[in-house]
């Protein structure tokens, strides 16, 4: 298994090892060709509106934006969950392709930045570290997408299918359990 990390800016790094602890191999995707032979695709945290322009002048858009619309496993984590919604608040969408409205910096600048513990049952009977910054959260949810998790209300993890997304950032801490659920839907998703 080749897990692609989409590699323009954000926290492509901090992707790249939880894929290493895991065991499985991992691809920096910047260019068309890079989308050859990976079994699935991380979208990182960081700035949706510069991800979206390198996207477009790398070319990697519409293939890309195919690729998961035919099935490809996708992961996005903050960013990554903005550039896959259908709607985002006062802005055109990106890919569009997930059944989500997402509210980008919901929870306020980079000061109203946080983390809390607990425990989202989809990944696994323990409490894990969640870490917000300046942090989408989904207003609307539609189709067949499944709300994964709830804080104070709020939608901030959800899955349609093949695109898991989460308003906070598992690449930061030291749990693995968001990473190893990818690693089973793509696992799945090969298994036909
Ligand atoms: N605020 C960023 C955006 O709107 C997302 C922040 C993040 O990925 N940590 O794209």
């Amino acid at each position: 298994m080749v897990i692609g990390i989409l590699g323009f800016q954000g926290s492509v790094i901090e992707h790249q090892k939880m894929i290493e602890k895991l065991g499985e191999k991992y691809k920096i995707v910047k260019k068309i060709e890079d989308l050859k032979g990976i079994d699935g695709i991380i979208f990182p945290g960081g700035e949706s509106t510069t991800m979206a322009k390198l996207l477009h002048i790398f070319g990697l858009y519409s293939p890309l934006r195919d690729a998961i619309a035919n099935g490809l496993p996708v992961f996005g984590t903050c960013a990554g969950m903005i550039l896959l919604a259908k709607e985002i608040v006062g802005e055109e969408p990106h890919f569009g392709l997930m059944d989500i409205k997402v509210r980008r910096n919901a929870y306020g600048s980079q000061i109203d930045s946080f983390s809390t513990h607990q425990k989202i049952e989809e990944f696994g009977n323990h409490e894990i570290p969640l870490v917000f910054i300046r942090a989408p959260w989904i207003e609307e949810i539609s189709g067949e997408t499944r709300v994964l998790y709830r804080l104070d209300g709020k939608i901030v993890c959800a899955r349609e299918n093949n695109m898991l997304v989460s308003s906070f950032h598992p690449e930061l801490t030291n749990d693995l359990s968001v990473h190893q659920y990818f690693i089973r839907m793509i696992e799945e998703n090969n298994r036909g």
